[in-house]
């Protein structure tokens, strides 16, 4: 036996350790701690959900770094807001608000590229998607009867979702949803039961937990590893303050809601 060139190529082209990220909302301090905590985990690749701005104050930024870094983008609603693919009269006042400060402060390059992204994708043993199988843009994973209806119309062994910006993991055998929350710390055996995952939030928490979330999922050993890491939430609220954004959404990123 030898080893042949091919071989070597197809065992390193095999994805082994991915790190998941979403809901990044133009949150530069959130997205560069957990970049730095997903270098420490020597992923493989990183994946982002969507979102990439709207809210937050440094949507270029953002938009730069997830383009150079990660190897899957999709688009979400807030993104396809900033674009002008979506209409604003779908969200709420605060988000109408930083939608239109976003569509003003994105770049013509940044704009042109979230243009090319779509709210699903597929990969080998994995479907993704912004908000749902169902509906990838706006449909929320929030509750165990939503979660098995996208179960029931999806066929991976497991199923990606953000949106929410709620830490999920929730396992189906086919007879028994189990599993929910996802807090910091969490780390779920993903072989035997197929399983939707959400990541939870970078630059926006809403588990009442307001350090930066990310999933590492590591394909080889059937593990999904919920990560949280602190980073400097008043930097990123006074850069909202000085751009005008509504003050309710600087304090609320302090509550983690
Ligand atoms: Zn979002």
């Amino acid at each position: 036996m030898h080893h042949t060139p091919a071989a070597t190529a197809s065992v390193a082209a095999f994805l082994m350790r991915i790190a998941v990220i979403s809901d990044i909302h133009s949150n530069l301090h959130a997205l560069e701690a957990v970049l730095t905590d997903i270098e420490a985990e020597a992923a493989d690749e990183i994946w982002c959900l969507g979102d990439v701005v709207g809210y937050g104050p440094r949507p270029n930024e953002c938009a730069d770094i997830v383009r150079e870094r990660a190897a899957v983008v999709l688009v979400g609603n807030h993104d396809l807001a900033a674009i002008g693919k979506l209409p604003t009269s779908d969200f709420g006042p605060l988000a109408a608000e930083s939608a239109h400060w976003t569509a003003g402060a994105l770049g013509e390059e940044q704009a042109t590229w979230l243009r090319t992204l779509e709210p699903s994708a597929t990969r080998e043993g994995l479907e993704l998607y912004h908000g749902s199988a169902r509906d990838p843009v706006w449909e929320y994973v929030l509750s165990e009867d939503v979660a098995l209806e996208n179960l029931e119309v999806t066929t991976a062994p497991i199923v990606l979702v953000g949106h929410s910006h709620v830490a999920l993991a929730l396992s189906w055998d086919g007879e028994t949803l189990d599993g929910g929350l996802a807090h910091g710390g969490t780390e779920v055996d993903t072989s035997g039961a197929r399983w939707l995952i959400n990541p939870g939030s970078v630059g926006q928490p809403r588990d009442s937990d307001a350090r930066a979330g990310w999933v590492l999922i590591d394909t080889d050993a059937g593990r999904a590893a919920f990560r949280r890491v602190p980073y400097p939430i008043d930097q990123t609220q006074a850069e909202m303050r000085a751009a005008g954004l509504p003050e309710d959404l600087a304090t609320r990123l302090a509550r983690g809601v």
